[in-house]
């Protein structure tokens, strides 16, 4: 196989779905890989570092910068999140398309330094009160968080128009069906099949 993989970029406003969206699509496709975020937020019951994200202090972030080891990184709800470079440019070699769960920012640095390689979607909640109710109903943030996620939703939702594909998460199942649509289509791209020409070529001189 030698198609060089792509990036799928889920971003929305908290408590949109994007970890469950996500977590749904790499229980069903074993060739996706996920990029595991670095961030200077404390973990919440149950994350662990490595798996959800690499937990580090303000001054491990601010040298992962200095070092350039990530691919973009940015402030959200007040904290640092940061993509770490090696471990994506290595799946995308390999041919593996890398999931992104990552916000507004860094989906418009992804495309910047990636390009074409970067599909990204954006997820609406069907209202903002069920987008209250669902960080409410995770039951994974105190009140004070809850505040704050809802306050920067409309910041991140002014954001839908850079992203090459809207959903509306209303129907979980169907939100999942339309993401693994949106990447079989993106993964029959012209510019993703390098071996077309040749391909062709050959039928050309049958
Ligand atoms: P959740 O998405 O509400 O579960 O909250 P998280 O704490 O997982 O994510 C917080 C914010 O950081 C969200 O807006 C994410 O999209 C964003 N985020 C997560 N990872 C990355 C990343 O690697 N890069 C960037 N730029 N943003 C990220
Ligand atoms: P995000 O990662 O965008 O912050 P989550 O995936 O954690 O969002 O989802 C927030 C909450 O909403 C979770 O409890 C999740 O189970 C629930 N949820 C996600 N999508 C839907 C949906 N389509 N309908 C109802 N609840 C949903
Ligand atoms: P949470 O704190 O709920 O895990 O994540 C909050 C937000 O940070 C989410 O919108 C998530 O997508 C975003 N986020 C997580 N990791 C990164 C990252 O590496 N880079 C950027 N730019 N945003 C991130």
């Amino acid at each position: 196989m030698n198609r060089r993989g792509l990036c799928l970029v889920l971003a929305a406003p908290s408590g949109a779905g994007k970890s469950s969206v996500g977590r749904a699509l790499l229980a069903t496709d074993p060739s996706i890989a996920l990029s595991v975020s670095a961030t200077t937020r404390a973990p919440r019951p149950g994350e662990v570092d490595g798996v959800h994200y690499h937990f580090r202090s303000h001054a491990e972030f601010e040298a992962m910068i200095g070092r350039d080891e990530l691919l973009e990184h940015a402030h959200v709800f007040g904290r640092r999140y940061g993509t770490p470079r090696a471990p994506v440019l290595a799946a995308l070699e390999a041919g593996r398309d890398v999931l992104f769960d990552i916000d507004w920012q860094g989906h418009r640095q992804l495309r910047a330094s990636l390009g074409d390689d970067v599909v990204g979607i954006f997820l609406l909640p069907p209202s903002v009160g069920e987008l209250r109710r669902r960080l409410e109903a995770r039951q994974q943030d105190v009140p004070a968080e809850i505040e704050r996620r809802m306050q920067a939703a409309r910041d991140e939702i002014v954001h839908w128009d850079e992203f090459g594909h809207v959903l509306v998460n209303r129907d979980f199942d169907s939100t999942v069906v339309a993401v693994r649509t949106i990447l079989a289509a993106a993964r029959l791209a012209r510019a993703r099949q390098p071996w077309l020409p040749g391909f062709v070529g050959a039928l050309m001189r049958e």
